[in-house]
Formats: C-alpha cells, structure tokens, sequence
C-alpha cells in the first residue's frame, strides 16, 4: 500500500453560478436551458466598444457568502482583466478580480453527515473546518460544445455572475473533498447564494492535489484535476489521482506540475497540459468599472444572514431533545425544517415522535416522487393531525401509515374522516373485551408463563387480539386491559 507513507495535500477552487436575474456586466437574463444565443448582447457576446455595466445583486450575494463563510470583507475590491485567448470568451479577457477580492479568509465547516455514507465511521477530524484563502467574483464563459468535425458555442451562460472560492490547500483525504463540497453546497443554497447544481454546471470544482512524506516535507508537485461533475466524481478523481502520484514516486518517477482531465467512464485522468504551456494571464486593472466599497454592502447583507444549517441542528437538540441524526436530516435542506417545525408546533406530540414521521414517512413519498418539502401534498397540519390520531388512541401507528397512504393521493381529506372511512375507529370497547377474554380462555399455557413473570408474551396476546378483532382495537390498549386483567 504505497498511499500509506504519503500525506495528502489537497485545495479546491470551487466556481459557483450567483442566482440572480440578470448578467454580471449587462441586462441579459440569467437561466438555464433556454435557445442558445438568445440571451445576449453586445457586452456579454464580447464586442469591440461594449461597456460593462456592474450587477449590484451579484455583489451583495457574494459578500453575503462571505459573511456566512466568516470571511473577511475588505473595504476597497476591484476589477481585473484576466488575458486569455479562447472561443468562449470573445473580448479575450475574463473579467476577474486579481488582488483586491471582495472576501479573504473564512472556513467552511465539514458537517459529519455529509462525508460519504460509507465513511460515518472513519471520520478523521469531526467538527473540522477547512480554512478558506479568497472569495471573488467574475464573469461565466460561453459553453463551447465539440462535435464530431466542428464545435458550436452557446453565449447563453457568457457573462453569467461566477462566484470563485478558493480554499486553502487544508483539505486531506478525498473524503474530505466530499464532506466540503456538500457542505458549501448546502450552506449556499441555505443562502440564496446559488441553486449550487453540479448537474447544471451551476458548481464546478477544480481540484489541486499533491503528496510528500513527512509533515515537515515541503509540498509535493501539484497536479491540477479539472472535468469533475459530481462530488462522488471528485472524491473518486483524488483516490486514483493519489495511487498514481504515490506509486510513481515510490517508483522513483518525479511528478511534474500539470493539469490533468478526469475521465469518469474510464476512471483515469489524463495529462491535458505541463507547466510550460501554463497560461500567463497577464492581470492588469479592468479601466472601464470603478472598485467597489464594501462597507455599506455589509451592513446591508448582515441582515439576511440565515440561521445556517449547524446553528439551526443545535437549536433543534436543544429546543426539541432531537439526536445529531434527526437534526442533520431535518436541517439538510430548509423547506424540511420549515415542515417539520410548523408539524412540530401543531400537535402535542413529542417532537422526536414528529421528527420520525418526517424523516421517515414523509420523506420516503417525497423521495418516491422526487418532490421536494414544499411540494409535499400532504401539508404540515395534516401530517399532524395524522399524529394526533395515534396520540388520543384513536388508531395505532400502523393504521396510521395506513391513514397517511391515503392521504398522500387525497389531501384534500382530513386524516380523522379517512381513518373513519378506513374502519378504524377506536373499536367498541365491549366488544374488544369480549375478545380479550376470549383469548386469555384460549391461551391458559401462556397466561400461565405470564403470570410466572415471562411478561413479554403479553405481546403474543396482544397479537392474537388484534388478529381477531381484524385490525381494528387500539394495540396500545390491548395491551394495557391484558396486563391489567393478568399481572
Ligand atoms: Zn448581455
Ligand atoms: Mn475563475
């Protein structure tokens, strides 16, 4: 195993669409998936003469990003022109920011629950926060497609607000890569900041990775990966690319530094270029746009700070006794919470029992469907008032399922007339005893054990009645008439 004597070094550069409406230096709308070249203009299409114009909302949702990320907002931020020469960028410059961004430093928090499901258990440093180098923002590029014998271009997404953060090389296993990517993904969309869709290239990652032997070693040649659209593909990149690093080195091959492209179908990246073709991009002052002053901004944008996902866990372990689990769950995505808070609020029942339904009912019909909380058509009261049935004795939980089932295709119905029309009203309690005597007459061998202190066949007893009262009496209080008719 050649990764053991190595140590990993990895820093991504995350690329991130701002949602706003329209364009970073023009009035273009903003979107995805319209006719290509339909939302364009002379200043995103990069024609000679064509002013930029700054996009303000673009501006305050990166600051507020910053302010979620505890970066710092320096005062002064300004515009550079980044020189390259490609298709997808007509003028032949970015319009970037070189040395003054809008944010500096900061970290971003790894939730526990967002390291891959096959890693909970081997979590290297829980509660670990990786630490951010810069914050900045820039224009998107055109989408370049290549067929067969030629390529076409799309200026839809030219001009797009793009959103840079740039961590420090703090990250150290692949696992890592993936619990940051899902974090900050999270804690955008908590803020409004971006959709973060990887599948719609709204969140593109760049990966740097290098190795050394010792922690007092410098840095090992870096290698820059590049074409990751899933997080799974990025943590799947970084262990191939760290075996080939390791192994070549333990083979006495020096690396050198490059950028290489990850083939997911393949699951091998490949050399695209060395150092020697890097680019030199040439920074210089963008003369056409003014640097901006943050203060105002700021203070404007502390107000829409959110309570983020791991404040909001915290409050829900306090407020409501939650476990880590079901908070993580129930704060992984807003709506969620919104949900289980107003169902919380509108029933008597315990908030953990509440929880259960969420997480677990709840969310298995919107998963089905692939609804998100919001669109559930079973809105929060009545998911509460389907717990207040089984809270008053009404119907056990299983028929309470049962009660939610219908209710998913008929919303419209109170959770009381379906388990009414369903049969299951609290059985008439004559009758139910009836039955309990009947089976304790039927059973002597066992209430013989019972009696003798083997209390867990009470639960056989119970079964029996339920069997023969079709479903219909209450199991919890079979149980209580049977242990008090037997103990
Ligand atoms: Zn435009
Ligand atoms: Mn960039």
């Amino acid at each position: 195993m050649p990764r053991a004597d190595y140590i990993p070094t990895i820093g991504l550069e995350v690329h991130c669409q701002v949602r706003t409406n329209s364009k970073m230096f023009c009035a273009c709308p903003t979107g995805f998936g319209d006719d290509p070249n339909t939302n364009v203009c002379p200043v995103c299409m990069g024609l000679p003469g064509a002013l930029p114009v700054l996009n303000k909302a673009a501006i305050e949702q990166t600051i507020l990003a910053g302010l979620l990320l505890d970066c710092e907002t320096p005062e002064i931020s300004k515009w550079d022109r980044k020189n390259y020469f490609y298709p997808d960028m007509p003028k032949n410059y970015q319009i970037s920011q070189f040395d003054l961004p809008l944010c500096i430093g900061g970290g971003v928090p790894l939730y526990d629950h967002n390291y891959p499901k096959d890693h909970q258990k081997d979590i290297a440093h829980p509660g670990k926060k990786v630490k951010l180098t810069r914050i900045h923002l820039e224009e998107d590029v055109a989408k370049s497609t290549h067929l067969a014998n030629s390529s076409v271009i799309d200026f839809n997404r030219a001009g797009t607000p793009l959103m840079e953060i740039v961590s420090d090389p703090d990250i150290d296993s692949p696992e890592e890569a993936f619990a940051y990517l899902k974090t900050l993904q999270q804690i955008l969309i908590y803020g409004g900041i971006s959709d973060a869709d990887m599948e719609k290239g709204q969140l593109r990652c760049d990966v740097n990775v290098s190795v050394r032997k010792n922690e007092s070693d410098e840095l090992g040649t870096k290698v820059e990966l590049k074409n990751m659209n899933s997080i799974s593909a990025v943590r799947r990149a970084l262990h191939y690319e760290l075996d080939r690093q390791c192994e070549e080195l333990d083979a006495g091959i020096e690396q050198i530094q490059s950028t290489r492209r990850w083939d997911d179908d393949s699951g091998e990246t490949q050399l695209m270029r060395t150092k020697e073709d890097a680019h030199d991009y040439r920074y210089f002052p963008d003369p056409d746009l003014l640097p901006v002053r943050a203060g105002a901004i700021v203070d404007r944008m502390r107000k829409h700070v959110p309570e983020l996902p791991h404040e909001k866990a915290a409050r829900y372990a306090d407020e409501f006794g939650l476990n880590e689990y079901d908070a993580a769950v129930l704060t992984s995505d807003q709506d969620l919470a919104h949900y289980f808070e107003a169902a919380a609020n509108a029933t008597e029942a315990k908030p953990k029992k509440v929880a259960n339904w969420v997480t677990n009912t709840l969310l298995k019909h919107l998963n089905d469907e692939n609804l998100g909380a919001a669109e559930s058509p079973v809105p929060a009261e009545k998911l509460a008032a389907t717990v207040n049935l089984v809270e008053s004795g009404q119907v056990s939980n299983n028929q309470a399922k049962e009660v939610f089932e219908a209710l998913w295709s008929a919303p419209e119905k109170t959770p009381a007339a379906i388990a009414r029309e369903m049969g299951f009203e609290p059985a008439d309690t004559g009758a139910v005893d009836a039955i309990i005597d009947e089976v304790i007459a039927a059973n002597p061998d066992k209430v013989e054990e019972i009696r003798g202190g083997n209390e867990k066949l009470v639960n056989f007893l119970t079964g029996q009645v339920m069997k023969a009262s079709q479903g219909k009496a209450n199991p919890k209080q079979v149980t209580e008439s049977l242990r008090a008719k037997l103990l």
